[in-house]
């Protein structure tokens, strides 16, 4: 048990966040949420969780300094931030804005706090496209992000390597493959707005609450044309982060880890297993490729399985899916 130590959890109203929140209260953190509430969900952290929530922005120097100066906080989870590929590549500069200029005040205020461990959401999409031969990466693949959101998170990660010479600040930086399924008691998951997700549109298809599903692209040099990814259940992740906390309060110093399944999926076989799980119709159509998605991303874990002692527990693709339904029913039916 950790009663003792205090973790400030930003973006913790969001989806990977919630999730962490609830594993890291389950292995007895105190958690300080601090959430703008753009993406999160107030209703969620005062009903399921019942964490205290700070409502605000990562960004606001004189709120961080005055939260660091009164509250005694041990490390800092950063969950804030944009996600979607695809919105980035039209609006690139609320990327930069908040996943560069936010985080950069974030650390700042850290340091100037003397707070110095930090774990970090970053994401496979820093990668870019895989050099050729390479059909799954692991962390030491060259860093070629083709999107804005990737080069955000990229130069985050630059930023703490080089806080981390200067100034002795210590990171667990994630590089997630894709977040996706539900916490098993239907009452989290995913749910955004608006939502560009594949495994919660293909849900919403199968509610009724769409018409179809659109394939962005079936002419990739994959088996069947769409592309491939490594979704990886949220809960899994979560349990990443506290195994990646107590690594870093143990003392060690920061490290990169993956955290993906090691198997692909391509876009087609996620809606054919959603028929399955759901038993309802899902109706799809290709249309043209979305900008700034490379046809194959698959992850290596080994390293967070061996250096953390990680184990995801739901790695197969129907119990991925069937969370994710259970929570779409319960929040969407
Ligand atoms: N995708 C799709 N139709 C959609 C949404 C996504 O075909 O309506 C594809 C997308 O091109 C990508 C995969 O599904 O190949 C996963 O996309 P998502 O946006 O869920 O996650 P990302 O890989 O961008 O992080």
């Amino acid at each position: 048990m950790h009663s003792s130590k205090t973790i400030l959890v930003t973006g913790g109203a969001g989806y990977i966040g919630t999730h962490t929140v609830v594993a890291l209260q389950k292995a007895g953190y105190t958690v300080i949420i601090l959430d703008n509430l753009v993406h999160g969900h107030r209703d969620l952290v005062e009903g399921v969780l019942k964490t205290e929530l700070l409502v605000g922005d990562t960004g606001d120097r004189p709120l961080l300094d005055h939260l660091f100066a009164t509250r005694k906080i041990d490390a800092v989870m950063h969950f804030a931030g944009f996600a979607y590929v695809g919105e980035s590549m039209f609006y690139p500069r609320k990327y930069y804005r908040n996943n560069v200029v936010a985080t950069l005040t974030l650390l700042e205020a850290m340091v100037d706090a003397g707070i110095k461990q930090f774990v970090f959401s970053s994401t496979c999409a820093t990668y870019g496209y895989p050099q050729s031969g390479v059909t799954v990466l692991n962390e030491t693949h060259p860093q070629q992000p083709i999107n804005p959101y990737g080069r955000t998170k990229l130069m985050i990660e630059q930023v703490l390597a080089d806080f981390a010479i200067a100034y002795g600040f210590r990171s667990v930086i994630f590089r997630y493959f894709n977040a996706s399924g539900a916490h098993p008691s239907g009452q989290l998951g995913e749910d955004h707005h608006p939502e560009t997700h594949l495994i919660p549109l293909i849900l919403m298809t199968a509610l009724g609450k769409r018409d179809k599903i659109s394939i962005y692209g079936n002419d990739y040099p994959t088996p069947d044309g769409t592309c491939i990814r490594d979704y990886i259940h949220v809960c899994d992740l979560a349990e990443a982060h506290v195994l990646g906390l107590s690594y870093l309060l143990s003392g060690e110093p920061g490290a990169v880890f993956n955290l993906g399944n090691g198997n692909g999926f391509s876009v087609q076989s996620v809606i054919e297993t959603a028929r399955r799980v759901t038993q309802r119709e899902i109706h799809a159509e290709v249309c043209h490729r979305r900008p700034g998605d490379p046809p194959l991303l698959v992850g290596s874990s080994d390293k967070a399985r061996h250096v953390l002692g990680w184990c995801p527990q739901y790695s197969d693709l129907t119990t991925i899916l069937s969370h994710a339904w259970r929570w779409h029913q319960y929040r969407h039916g």
